[in-house]
């Protein structure tokens, strides 16, 4: 205590007006405890009842992943909902069960969007709409107070705290921070001298981050029960089949097949071939003869997933390319509709259509312009 600290039996005051004493505040909305640090479980209490409460709002305004589509409400999650869970996580250290429950948090923003009410398929659902997990935004958040930490004004609050710090357990605290950040320890691993420190730019810190993120990811894939993630593309990025002209039906045959939730699993009869079995994706790619279907050869394992991961980010140049496509994209719209049929035939009360209906906004947005419309556009 300082001379200038009031006795423990008076209020201190600030402008001759009375501050309570108390165990626990909240200080630009961050509370801490009686110990003057970073209260850990009230932050992230605080963080996710906001999150969830937020995405519960959209929902009762009407604003629903079935009407915007699942991207578009990603994307609004992530710019809009995520970052009131982000609010103080920069500045502070958390355990593995803190970041689960941040996880949780998300997950369940996540369920709203995608229609479900399990876990099932998370990893599938991260990496289709290229969303970081919550472990993984924690790290890059933290990455960037640190670099941001050089950078500041002797003014700011920071470097006046810092002083102060270095006087007790809060300097050492600090440094192990920066010490366990992944991405900032594979930036500096190299260079550790203040003056190099000093020449790090966003631009470090963003290449740092891709590969965090790539190095995640892969290991997630190599986890036991990852076999959909690893059907997946292998780049990072959203995944084509979630922005692609589709007719909304198509779109979502595709991101069900991709989270498994086409074949269901359960033994029963099969619509196709009348036998009794369990409705797995192996029976159901044999039962409907994909490959041949498809002309894929048998040494692929997944040949739905093949062609998925192989459709275009932009109208291809090449005119093979456009003809395979004109060949396979209806076919594997119509065939995933089959499997669907077969796994869920209560949904369906007419005959299927035929082939030529599949796929069409596709194949008009591969079509290249015609020169008639070309030189409208350019006069
Ligand atoms: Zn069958």
């Amino acid at each position: 205590m300082s001379a200038t600290d009031p006795l423990p039996t008076q209020l201190p005051q600030l402008y001759q007006i009375n501050i309570q004493r108390a165990t626990t505040f909240t200080y630009l909305g961050v509370p801490f405890n009686q110990h003057g640090c970073i209260n850990n479980a009230a932050l992230i209490d605080h963080n996710t009842t906001a999150t969830v409460s937020a995405m519960n709002i959209l929902a009762s305004i009407g604003v629903r992943a079935r009407c915007l589509g699942k991207l578009l409400s990603t994307r609004l999650y992530r710019q809009f909902i995520r970052p009131k869970m982000e609010y103080g996580l920069a500045i502070t250290k958390f355990t593995h069960e803190d970041c689960k429950i941040l996880q949780e948090s998300q997950n369940t923003c996540l369920q709203k969007i995608y229609g479900t009410k399990t876990n099932q398929s998370m990893a599938v659902i991260h990496h289709l709409a290229n969303l970081e997990y919550m472990t993984d935004r924690v790290t890059t958040l933290q990455a960037k107070f640190i670099l941001r930490s050089y950078n500041m004004s002797d003014d700011a609050l920071f470097p006046i705290l810092l002083p102060r710090a270095r006087q007790t357990k809060g300097l050492r605290a600090w440094n192990t921070f920066v010490r366990n950040n992944t991405i900032w320890k594979s930036i500096t691993a190299t260079t550790t001298t203040e003056d190099s420190i000093a020449t790090i730019t966003t631009k470090d810190i963003k290449n740092a981050t891709k590969q965090h993120l790539k190095t995640t990811y892969t290991q997630r894939c190599q986890r036991k029960n990852s076999k959909l993630l690893n059907q997946c593309r292998k780049q990072l990025g959203i995944d084509p089949i979630l922005w692609l002209p589709m007719t909304p039906q198509e779109r979502i045959l595709c991101i069900f097949y991709r989270l498994g939730w086409i074949n269901n699993h359960h033994q029963q009869s099969c619509p196709n071939c009348h036998q009794t079995t369990r409705l797995s994706k192996q029976h159901l790619l044999s039962c409907h003869h994909v490959h041949t279907f498809l002309s894929i050869s048998t040494t692929i394992n997944d040949p739905i997933s093949y062609v998925l991961n192989r459709l275009p980010k932009s109208p291809p140049a090449s005119f093979n390319k456009r003809l395979y496509l004109k060949i396979v994209w209806p076919k594997l719209c119509f065939i995933l509709h089959q499997l669907h049929r077969t796994c869920r035939p209560e949904q369906y009360t007419t005959p299927s259509p035929p082939i030529n209906n599949f796929g069409q906004p596709l194949l008009q947005w591969i079509e290249p312009p015609t020169t008639s419309s070309a030189s409208s556009i350019n006069s």
